[in-house]
C-alpha cells in the first residue's frame, strides 16, 4: 500500500519537476499562472494534467490543437515515481527519505536543463547546499562534518580541475554550474562520495562522449554538459557507493 503512495507521490512531484525544468532557465514563476499548451495556448484543465495517465489518454498530443506533448514529460513522471518507490524501499518511511528524494528530484531538474541549455541554475545547486548541510544535522546516514568536507572537496576539486583545463586549453570546458552542482553533491552524499562521483561521471561521460564523436564525426570542441554525467555518478554513488568502495579497497589491499 505505501509503496503504491510512494509512486503516486513521485509522479504528481514529477509532475511539478515538468513545470521547473520549462520556466526556470526562463525565469518564470513556478508558481503562476496554470500550464499551457505552447502551441495553441490554451490553458490545460486539471483532468488533462495527471502524471502519466493524462499524455497515455491525449496520445502524447493536446486536446485542442493537437499539438505533440514532448516525451519528456512522461519520461520526467515516470523516473521521478520509480526513483520515490526504490528511495522509499531502501530508507522506509523517514526523514532520510524525504531528503535524498529532494535530492535526486534536484539532481533530475540539473539533469534536463543542462542537457536543453548547458547551464546548472543556481537556484538550484545554491539553496541544494544548505539543504544538504542541514539535512546532515538530522539524518543518522551522515555526519554534518562529512558533509561539509563534501562541499569543500566538492566545490575545490572541480574549480582546480576547471581552472587548469582553461589553463591548459585556453577555453572553458567545465562551467562554474558544474562546480557547485558537485559540492551539493558533496553535501548530500559526504566526501567519499564525491570522489566516486567524479570518476564514474568522467568515465561514463568519455564513453558517451567519444560514441557521439565516433556516431556523428563531431570533434573534441563539441561541448558535452557534464551536468548530467555527475548526476548520474551521484545517484549511483548514493546506491551503489558503499559496495564499489569497499570492493575497490579490497582490489588494493
Ligand atoms: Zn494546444
Amino acid at each position: 500500500m505505501w509503496y503504491i503512495v510512494s509512486i503516486i507521490f513521485g509522479a504528481i512531484l514529477g509532475s511539478f519537476l515538468n513545470v521547473c525544468i520549462y520556466r526556470l532557465p526562463k525565469e518564470e514563476s513556478i508558481v503562476w499562472p496554470g500550464s499551457h499548451c505552447p502551441h495553441c495556448k490554451n490553458s490545460i484543465k486539471f483532468y488533462d494534467n495527471i502524471p502519466l495517465i493524462s499524455y497515455l489518454l491525449l496520445r502524447g498530443k493536446c486536446r485542442y490543437c493537437k499539438g505533440p506533448i514532448s516525451a519528456q514529460y512522461p519520461l520526467v513522471e515516470g523516473i521521478t515515481a520509480l526513483s520515490s518507490l526504490v528511495l522509499f524501499m531502501r530508507f522506509g518511511p523517514s526523514l532520510a527519505y524525504i531528503t535524498y528524494f529532494a535530492f535526486v528530484a534536484a539532481l533530475m531538474v540539473i539533469t534536463v536543463i543542462d542537457l536543453y541549455h548547458q547551464i546548472i541554475p543556481d537556484v538550484i545547486s545554491l539553496p541544494g547546499i544548505g539543504v544538504g548541510l542541514l539535512a546532515s544535522l538530522i539524518i543518522p546516514q551522515i555526519t554534518f562534518f562529512n558533509s561539509l568536507i563534501g562541499v569543500l572537496l566538492g566545490g575545490g576539486s572541480l574549480f582546480l580541475v576547471a581552472t587548469l583545463y582553461q589553463w591548459l586549453f585556453k577555453r572553458e570546458g567545465m562551467g562554474g554550474g558544474d562546480v557547485k552542482l558537485l559540492a551539493m553533491i558533496g553535501a548530500f552524499l559526504g566526501w567519499k562520495a564525491v570522489i566516486l562521483t567524479i570518476l564514474l561521471g568522467s568515465l561514463i561521460g568519455s564513453i558517451i562522449g567519444i560514441s557521439i564523436m565516433v556516431l556523428k564525426g563531431k570533434d573534441f570542441k563539441y561541448a558535452i554538459p557534464f551536468g548530467p554525467f555527475l548526476s548520474l555518478g551521484a545517484v549511483i554513488s548514493l546506491f551503489y557507493g558503499e559496495i564499489l568502495i569497499k570492493w575497490y579497497l579490497y582490489l588494493n589491499r
